[in-house]
């Protein structure tokens, strides 16, 4: 019998969850508080209306696939054109000097942006966009939904069999402490790094012989080219993020103060003196990176039917955060004692 699963927020963990259980025919409704599905996969686009888009992954820089489950979705995503490897260099770099980076790992990126991978995944599936879900209650068995719209009113949409919560750490503390203590307790006790990303766009073509670097002892932890990836649009833009110290240290900065700052490291770990940028724009993740995931696959109360998945459990990636929805929409599936409708 098909039944009726709510699932707060679309990144890569909540829509993994709801692919699970919509193919096998349940009613799914994803809630996004965002304008796009991806969650920390986004594009900032600068202009939609050129060819290739022009734009910058100020989130995710890019990603790995090693599991059977997640390399099939990549496979999939592949051939639509959403995914593709990046085979940018990347280095060490040190005081100026670069050393080759030692891996030998495939990095893949979206396409035209890391956004298209979020687009893919909820592509059929019931994606509520600019819905904030402000209040989860049960009565009677069943969950009901308090929601934020973004012309401001608010709604209340009842009748859920399941609720599944694929939303950070510290956003879930407030929303479900009141209708589940266990799930609000232990994301309690999770701490996300904050990180100052930067959109730089400088006028001269910054002349340095790779494409990424890990960068050592530097307030900025990694800097990448982002036109390198493929299916971008030409020209040289750059994405420099900066360590979770110095993010934390400098957390309250203003943007505008930030950007220049981290500029003017920028210039001094690549020797390049970057002046008068076309556009330089920083963006500050209050909740980046889990430090201290719990590391289990999910949460779920089958007495409760209430789930939880996403990086925070799991481990700080991008397929651990997938893994995780997959995980919990399968055990979603189990309790709702599926009756496969095709
Ligand atoms: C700057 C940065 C760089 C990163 N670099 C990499 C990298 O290079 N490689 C890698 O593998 N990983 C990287 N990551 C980590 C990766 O992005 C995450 O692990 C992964 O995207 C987490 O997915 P998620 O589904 O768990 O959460 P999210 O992507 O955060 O999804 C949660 C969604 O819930 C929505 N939401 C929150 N509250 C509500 C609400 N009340 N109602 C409705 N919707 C709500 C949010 O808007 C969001 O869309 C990076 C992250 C950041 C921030």
């Amino acid at each position: 019998m098909t039944k009726r699963v709510a699932i707060v927020g679309a990144g890569v963990s909540g829509l993994a969850c709801a692919r699970e259980l919509a193919h096998q025919g349940h009613e799914v409704v994803v809630f996004e508080k965002s304008r796009g599905p991806g969650g920390r996969m986004p594009t900032r686009w600068l202009n939609r209306d050129v060819s290739p888009p022009l734009g910058f992954d100020h989130g995710t820089q890019y990603f790995q696939a090693s599991t059977p489950a997640f390399v099939h979705l990549i496979e999939q995503a592949q051939s639509a054109g959403a995914v593709a490897p990046w085979a940018g260099l990347v280095v060490n770099l040190a005081y100026g000097v670069s050393s080759p980076h030692a891996s030998n790992t495939t990095r893949l990126v979206g396409t035209p942006g890391m956004a298209s991978l979020g687009r893919f995944m909820a592509h059929g599936l019931d994606v509520r966009l600019q819905c904030r879900v402000a209040g989860v209650a049960r009565i009677d068995g069943q969950y009901q939904l308090t929601l934020h719209l973004a012309d401001g009113t608010v709604r209340v949409e009842s009748g859920f069999d399941a609720v599944a919560c694929a939303i950070p750490a510290e956003q879930v503390v407030p929303l479900f402490e009141a209708v589940h203590p266990p799930l609000a307790s232990l994301a309690a006790g999770i701490q996300s790094n904050v990180t100052w990303s930067v959109m730089l766009t400088p006028r001269e073509v910054v002349k340095v012989d790779f494409d990424g670097a890990f960068v050592v002892d530097s307030p900025l932890g990694w800097i990448c080219r982002d036109s390198s990836k493929p299916g971008r649009a030409m020209g040289d833009r750059w994405m420099l993020q900066a360590t979770a110290d110095w993010s934390r240290q400098h957390q309250d900065y203003a943007p505008e103060e930030v950007g220049k700052m981290l500029m003017d490291v920028f210039s001094n770990v690549t020797g390049q003196l970057v002046e008068e940028p076309l556009s330089v724009t920083a963006h500050r993740w209050l909740y980046s990176l889990p430090s201290n995931p719990v590391g289990v696959p999910c949460y779920f109360s089958e007495e409760h039917m209430l789930g939880a998945c996403g990086d925070w459990l799991t481990g700080a990636r991008v397929e651990d955060a997938f893994l995780s929805g997959h995980t919990l929409g399968n055990q979603l599936l189990n309790a709702l004692d599926t009756t496969l409708i095709q």
